[in-house]
């Protein structure tokens, strides 16, 4: 016969049946209640009730498992013998607290019920015992208000009500000046409250009270407001919640009393000291319900040296056990300290990386633990400006967060505005309708980009989150006038040159200036935890970097070459773009030719700046991939005034723009098919390559040049744009008598180009796949068009996250496995990276590790997210962390 299963594990006097580890089955609160026990902290004893016997209370249509309460009752024997007092005791009552505890502290879950065990008798040995009828009938009104809510689901405010106005009677503002007349007083009113709202007298048998408890805290496990949580927080619904019942211990017994909460070091910056707030004469929550302001937990030191001193030790010793920051619950009764309470404090990105990094110092954990304690994604916070938590906001209008960071300027309504303003130093925010890629100047010039439509995968939100700038979308909150440039919110409207500030982390969209905190650079604790990740990583880390001050952000957060330069953002640039107009117009290749080589000195001076940047370092230039009407112009409007500046006529502009209108330009006319349908486009790049990398070479510097030729799906069209590169090469070199090292490889995004990869691998020096292209030709999805099916397919579980933000594995992921262990085949030293959004995301990082591959690009700003990202995928599998706390 199978032995009953074990519900029910005691605490008390240095001797505890459970350990930290069992957070499965006595939640998180239980768990450490049972450790602390184990490390003789004083710890008031008591017992937990498995999160078995809630699941198995749940599966019998909410009723006890048998033998469950047996073993409770049980316990309170042990629990009385350890206490010296008798449930229910008129002379001596033993008290108890019933508190939820679930794996994770999850809100939503009962909240915990004081002082259980009084009732009309046992109030009157607490009177005698105490000599303090205040204390007592202060007791006795809490369980009667507590109890009437939890369990009775009688809501707060009638209690409330009662006690704001007994207070007024009275004249007074603090609850504690309350007498114990008055006290009584209330304990009558509360149960007639009680009486009232839930039909029935307050249950005076104190097991009746517990059991009623228990089953309450079973039953919060599947309230409305529990499910939810769980449903967001992707929490399994069959975790179940324990259930503590402690002995209680009073912080309400007069001054000598009283109750607090503190972490053991400073949560908000990291500093090494003690950090929290306590109360005299107080119960519970008193301190975080903000009834009467609580003292900093130094003042303790003063009232009571000799408990500080304690506390002190204690906070230490549970730092050294957890070997982690503690956020600690404790009630000093009548100049005792006990402690109720302990988990794994929660930390802002700043001080997680400071503990972990001091801590490492102090030898309390190695450094491969403390580069798994920063989460990659933390560091979002430290690497953009962030409003001032401090600052008072008029926010009018909120939208998606679509790119991280808060941003002021003025409003501005076109991209051209924006760059004039640039030009005048002046900080903008680009509001737009929404964005294209002729509006790429402007986003480039304004300090961020507010749009009224899109999504978070829209052109607005994809470019901004490449240049790291902040960035609202979606925020259809506001009615945008481009034309007559205003935008209006509720009844407000806001106008050019008006200022505001937005806030790409929350969404949210402020009236006038706030004040900023700059992003971290890579000093410090920062600078010296990204440096033991980069100890551990096997990944390398690049960027995608078009412009030499991406560069130069490149360098300044560590990356380690450029995965992608993407030369078409060059030719926005200040008048560069009529040369690129010049060059669609012309009517045969030497035209072409004639325009091309207006653009080469500028490409040249880019290509020269970026490789001087980041000398010694490989860097990988895309040649021309956006189809060319994106450089046309679209609205007759424009199409006149461009027309007119270039000296021809309308209808010759408007017949090319007409001409290269394309059905499905994603799938259209770009990437390596237009350096095939003209060469003088790829040749024009490559010299221009080439010539920077040779001038720089002859000064004595190390230009490591990767020509990355894209879109291939067929070994054919990569082989024809390779032969036109190396040609171009060796004539600019032989031109300058110099030799510069370089590289010819193709971006890995179509389907095809995978399946073939061994025959392309065979005469190309790298692969660097390109996720978004490859995301949307794997999946058949437009980037642009997902954000009207993505949502639902997320809200139904079709698929678990957005492809575009979080690399798929199983499709995408194959297709990547395919042609690396083809291209490798081919040429087993084929330099394989990954260049798409993906890089710079955690989770994405991970399988960039798994799959094998030589570094990931992502965008200047997340090197030290993809840093630690890479180092943590080396690390997990290394290390079991024996995690004591609650995380
Ligand atoms: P939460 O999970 O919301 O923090 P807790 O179970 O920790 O809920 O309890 C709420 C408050 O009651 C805390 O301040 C806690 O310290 C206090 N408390 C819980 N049990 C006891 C007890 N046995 N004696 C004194 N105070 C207690
Ligand atoms: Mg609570
Ligand atoms: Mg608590």
């Amino acid at each position: 016969m199978a032995t009953a299963k074990k519900y029910v594990y005691f605490f008390g006097k240095g001797r505890a049946e459970g350990r930290a580890e069992q957070k499965n089955l006595l939640g998180g609160k239980g768990a450490n209640l049972h450790e602390m026990t184990t490390l003789k902290i004083p710890v008031p004893p008591g017992f937990t009730i498995s999160t078995e016997a809630c699941i198995e209370y749940v599966k019998r249509g909410r009723r006890f498992p048998p033998q469950l309460w047996a073993e409770i009752e049980a316990d309170i024997t042990k629990l009385e013998r350890a206490m010296g007092k008798r449930f229910g005791d008129p002379k001596d009552p033993l008290l108890v607290s019933v508190r939820s505890g679930a794996r994770i502290s999850m809100p939503g879950m009962m909240d915990t019920v004081l002082n259980l065990g009084l009732n009309d008798k046992t109030i009157q040995g607490l009177v005698q015992r105490s000599q303090n009828p205040r204390f007592a009938y202060d007791s006795y009104r809490r369980l009667l208000q507590m109890f009437g809510d939890v369990v009775l689901g009688i809501k707060k405010i009638a209690f409330e009500g009662l006690l704001s106005e007994k207070k007024r009677q009275k004249g007074v503002t603090a609850d504690t000046a309350l007498s114990a007349e008055d006290l009584m007083d209330l304990v009558e009113q509360f149960k007639g409250v009680i009486r009232r709202e839930a039909g029935r007298e307050f249950p005076q048998d104190p097991k009746e009270q517990l059991r009623m408890a228990i089953a309450a805290v079973f039953e919060s496990w599947n309230n409305k407001r529990a499910i939810e949580y769980r449903r967001i927080y992707k929490v399994p619904d069959n975790w179940g919640t324990a259930v503590n019942i402690q002995s209680m211990v009073f912080g309400n017994l007069g001054d000598n009393s009283g109750t607090g909460v503190a972490f053991t070091r400073d949560p908000s910056t990291g500093e090494k000291r003690l950090y929290g707030e306590f109360l005299l004469n107080a119960q519970g929550e008193d301190v975080v319900a903000g009834i009467r302001t609580p003292r900093p937990i130094v003042a303790m030191k003063k009232a009571w040296p000799q408990v500080y001193r304690e506390f002190e030790q204690i906070c230490r010793s549970l730092e050294h056990h957890y070997r982690d920051m503690m956020d600690i619950e404790f009630t000093i009764e009548d100049g005792k300290l006990y402690m109720l309470q302990c988990r794994i404090g929660k930390r802002t990105a700043h001080a997680a990386i400071k503990i972990a990094v001091d801590m490492a110092k102090e030898r309390l954990i190695d450094q491969k633990i403390a580069v798994l304690r920063v989460e990659p994604w933390q560091l979002e916070q430290l690497l953009h400006p962030t409003i001032d938590p401090k600052a008072k906001v008029q926010k009018i209008a909120k939208g998606l967060s679509a790119s991280p960071g808060a941003a002021v300027g003025k409003a501005v309504f076109t991209a051209e505005e924006a760059v004039e303003a640039a030009e005048r130093h002046e900080k903008v925010i680009l509001v737009r309708p929404e964005t294209s890629p002729e509006d790429i100047a402007g986003m480039v010039a304004a300090q961020g980009i507010l749009t009224a439509r899109g999504g978070l995968t829209s052109h607005a939100a994809v470019v901004a989150r490449g240049m790291g700038k902040a960035c609202v979308v979606g925020c259809s909150d506001i009615l945008v006038n481009e034309e007559e440039g205003y935008f209006e919110v509720a009844n407000l409207t806001v106008r050019r040159g008006d200022l505001i500030t937005i806030d790409g982390s929350t969404g949210n969209v402020i009236l006038g200036e706030v004040a900023l905190r700059q992003p971290e650079k890579l000093t410090g604790e920062f600078g010296t935890l990204i440096s033991w990740a980069d100890r551990f990583r096997k990944i390398g880390v690049r960027t995608n970097a078009d412009t030499p001050r991406d560069a130069q952000v490149t360098r300044q957060f560590g990356g380690e070459g450029i995965g992608l330069c993407r030369t078409e953002h060059m030719f926005f640039e200040g008048d560069r773009v009529v040369a690129v107009r010049e060059m669609i117009l012309a009517k045969d290749a030497d035209e072409r030719r004639n325009a091309l080589a207006k653009l080469l000195p500028m490409q040249k001076q880019d290509f020269k700046a970026i490789f001087e940047l980041m000398d010694g370092l490989p860097v990988i230039i895309r040649t021309l991939d956006p189809p060319l009407h994106e450089f046309l112009p679209r609205k007759d409007e424009e199409i006149r005034k461009v027309a007119e500046g270039m000296g021809v006529s309308e209808k010759t502009l408007k017949d090319k723009v007409n001409s290269l209108q394309e059905f499905n330009p994603m799938l259209g006319h770009r990437g390596c098919r237009l350096g095939i349908s003209y060469p003088e486009i790829t040749e024009m790049q490559a010299r221009a390559i080439f010539e920077a990398a040779c001038e720089l070479k002859k000064k004595g510097k190390r230009p490591f040049p990767e020509i990355m030729i894209p879109l291939v799906g067929h070994v054919k069209e990569f082989q024809i744009q390779r032969d036109i590169v190396k040609r171009v090469a060796t004539e600019v070199m032989k031109a300058y008598g110099v030799k510069v090292r370089y590289l010819i490889g193709t971006m890995i995004e179509l389907p095809r180009a995978c399946i073939v990869a061994d025959q392309i691998g065979a005469i190309a020096d790298f692969f660097s796949f390109g996720t978004n292209d490859l995301t949307q030709t794997a999946f058949g999805f437009s980037r642009d068009d997902s954000g009207r099916f993505l949502p639902q397919y997320l809200d139904e579980g079709i698929l678990q996250a957005d492809p575009f933000a979080v690399l798929d594995e199983e499709g995408v992921g194959e297709l990547m496995r395919i042609a690396i262990e083809k291209g490798r085949k081919a040429k087993p030293k084929l330099e394989i990276g990954l260049c798409g959004e993906h890089g710079g995301e955690p989770m994405s990082v991970d399988l960039c590790h798994r799959l094998g591959l030589d570094y990931v690009s992502c965008s200047p700003y997340r090197v030290p997210i993809a840093k630690l990202a890479a180092a943590h995928a080396v690390l997990k599998k290394q290390v079991k962390i024996k995690e004591m706390g609650e995380k």
